[in-house]
């Protein structure tokens, strides 16, 4: 079965800050064993739109991403997030386990918009688009809901 992954879950150094997320999975060994079991895909939907590492942190205010220096990216985040649409359909993705949190792969809560790491419900605009289009989205931290829903499809 093909799945999606965060480019920056699977270590790669994407994030705005260069870093990659590896560091954010608490169940390792699951992460590891859902690497091994599935043909992963992978994509960073804001290098994706055209966004480059390092760069400006970005929050969702109101239908706007805007960065802290005020540069408004809606259009990368948008594009990136219908590349990422593409692909999942181009590949036959039904499933994804998406970053938390971020203004793209976020898929239960993002930062609020003020710049000052308070979380709040929502979701970022790539984890928006791929579950209006019937594709499940997960977090790393949400990896055994993951294999319930891979189990109950499979009965
Ligand atoms: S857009 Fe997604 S894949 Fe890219 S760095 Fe941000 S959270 Fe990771």
């Amino acid at each position: 079965m093909n799945i999606l992954i965060s480019s920056c879950l699977l270590g790669e150094e994407v994030r705005y800050d260069g870093k990659s997320s590896s560091s954010s999975i608490k169940n390792k060994e699951l992460f590891l064993k859902i690497i091994k079991e599935f043909n992963v895909f992978s994509i960073c939907p804001e290098l994706s739109g055209g966004l480059t590492t390092p760069r400006p942190p970005a929050e969702i205010i109101k239908e706007k991403v805007i960065t802290t220096n005020g540069l408004d990216v809606t259009y990368m985040f948008n594009q990136g997030a219908l590349n990422t649409l593409s692909y999942c359909k181009k590949n036959s993705i039904k499933i994804a386990i998406l970053k938390s949190n971020s203004p793209s792969c976020g898929n239960s809560k993002i930062y609020d918009g003020t710049f000052s790491s308070v979380l709040k419900e929502g979701e970022g605009v790539t984890a928006k688009l791929l579950r209006k289009n019937e594709i499940k989205v997960f977090n790393e931290n949400q990896l055994e809901q993951f294999c319930d829903l891979i189990k109950s499809n499979l009965k």
